[in-house]
């Protein structure tokens, strides 16, 4: 429905030179300060016939109400079918509304499949750049490749999104997977002190302190979207956002805050940043939240090629056992009710898991499955230590997922959370391996780092089912083809002075119906 604004109280408001045009009404350039589409566009959600185009109207980012009148404002919006936008297959106008922060949500659909096309928006004579997105194959149509990258776990304030920059120019990407950690809620030190004892300043700061209100997560949103290499990632390919941990607040689990908030409290805070999360995301009308839920986890499908399960391993779980952290396993991290994915999201992927569909089963996800001895030098602890807040904590879970995903044969986990690569054969109890798990780094969180950290060779040698662990930053690109899949694992030499260069520090397949890593 395009909104109807009272001519009369407008004229009043930008005393008479608000330019109102024949047909309907369309603001003229004196309704903004600046330049309207500072954060930039992006498009999601990719089906055979459509996608999600994003925007959201920011004049002035950094303030609170983003420099914008209170009042819906109609935005038009264009696809076309080439990048000089002659050959128009859609249009049309969408509020930005002020409850949802000016941000334009669009559900295009009646394209056609497995194609290119470019879209821009478009208010008063102002206009946004251009964006590209892609058509998907039907559901059981023959489709011979995907390409696909994997990032998450930007903290604005550790470093340059320049593996984003290296991220928008890969080649013929059909989506982005986005593992979480878009946003990070604290506020961090003006300087910060590395393991060897240098000491460096923090070149971007986070504006406030920690979230918790509405605005306080619209802003953070509007200064880690300001980014021109985020922008140009997002503006380079569809992407499937989901949310880990620090969208809200560090380690959440259900409706547990680690630092003892009361639930009801902690809800609030949630429903706030989910609220946030929605307006700046290029998601569908129906993801945004309800009545203290969001519906993220969603399936995607890829012809006959590949089915694509987007989880939310962070709403349902139950509370991390042992109290967290990195430590020796206790009898919670086996309690046989514990839960990763609570019980209708579990139903819904084992039920997928266990139908003959596509070839490719890709579970794209945020926490690692992997359970991996993380003591890192040959020192003294007698006992295997784990990372409790990954699926090692919920042993019983991880069990039922690992023995469908065995029954699948070609199921590929991606994974973020770690702000280290990794390359793991995810084994079952019995030490069979039950699907190939890539753990993507981070695209700056950690700061530059280095090829190693100390001490993993020695988790190398205790882990014969982890291949690689490297501590640079970047993302993965995975082609997907019914003859294998494989993963580059892309890295950045450094991201804290700019022009970090990209390279591909290591690169893995996997043959279908065989889990487990090979050479590439
Ligand atoms: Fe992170
Ligand atoms: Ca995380």
């Amino acid at each position: 429905m395009t909104p109807r604004l009272d001519r009369r109280r407008l004229l009043q408001m930008f005393g008479g030179t608000a330019v109102l045009a024949a047909g309907g009404p369309v603001l003229g350039q004196t309704l903004f300060s600046d330049y309207p589409f500072s954060l930039g566009v992006a498009s999601g959600e990719p089906t055979a016939d459509g996608f999600v185009i994003w925007t959201r109207l920011a004049p002035s980012p950094l303030e609170i109400g983003g420099g914008m009148v209170m009042q819906p404002v109609p935005v038009s919006w264009e696809v076309a079918s080439d990048e000089a936008f002659r050959t128009k297959v859609a249009e049309g106008t969408e509020a930005a509304r002020p409850e949802l922060g000016h941000s334009v949500h669009v559900e295009v659909s009646g394209l056609q499949p497995a194609r290119p096309y470019w879209y821009r928006f478009s208010v008063g004579r102002e206009r946004s750049g251009a964006g590209v997105a892609r058509t998907t194959v039907r559901a059981g149509q023959p489709l011979r490749r995907v390409r696909l990258a994997a990032a998450g776990c930007q903290h604005y304030e550790a470093g340059l999104y320049t593996a984003y920059r290296h991220l928008s120019e890969e080649d013929d990407l059909d989506f982005v997977f986005h593992y979480g950690d878009y946003i990070y809620e604290g506020r961090g030190a003006a300087a910060s002190r590395s393991r060897e004892g240098v000491t460096t300043a923090t070149s971007r700061r986070h504006l406030g302190q920690e979230l918790y209100s509405l605005d306080d997560y619209r802003r953070r949103y509007a200064q880690t979207r300001t980014d021109l290499d985020l922008q140009a990632a997002h503006a380079a390919a569809p992407w499937f956002v989901t949310f880990d941990d620090h969208e809200v607040d560090n380690n959440w689990a259900a409706d547990v805050e680690q630092d003892g908030a009361p639930v009801d409290a902690f809800r609030l805070r949630r429903a706030m940043a989910w609220q946030a999360w929605w307006e700046n995301m290029p998601v569908r009308r129906a993801m945004l939240p309800t009545l203290g839920r969001i519906a993220m986890h969603r399936r995607a499908q890829f012809g006959d090629l590949m089915t694509a399960n987007f989880m939310d391993t962070r709403q349902y779980r139950s509370d991390q056992p042992c109290g967290d952290g990195f430590r020796p396993t206790c009898p919670g991290a086996t309690a046989p009710a514990a839960t990763m994915l609570g019980a209708e999201q579990e139903r819904w992927l084992f039920d997928d898991l266990g139908r003959r569909g596509p070839r490719w089963n890709l579970l794209a996800q945020q926490v690692m499955v992997t359970r991996l001895d993380r003591r890192r030098s040959q020192d003294t602890e007698a006992e295997p230590i784990l990372n409790i807040d990954s699926w090692a904590g919920y042993e019983a879970p991880r069990r039922r997922l690992l023995k469908r995903a065995a029954r699948h044969g070609s199921t590929v986990i991606l994974t973020g959370d770690e702000h280290q690569n990794f390359a793991n054969e995810a084994t079952d109890q019995d030490g069979r391996i039950a699907a190939t798990e890539f753990v993507a780094t981070s695209i700056s969180s950690g700061g530059d780092g280095r090829d190693l950290r100390a001490g993993t060779e020695a988790m190398l040698a205790r882990n014969p089912n982890c291949k690689l662990i490297n501590d640079q930053r970047g993302y993965l690109v995975c082609e997907v083809t019914p003859e294998r899949w494989r993963t580059d694992f892309r890295v950045v030499d450094r991201i804290t002075t700019p022009g970090g260069a990209i390279s591909t520090r290591a690169s893995f397949a996997v043959a279908p119906g065989r889990p487990g890593l090979q050479a590439a």
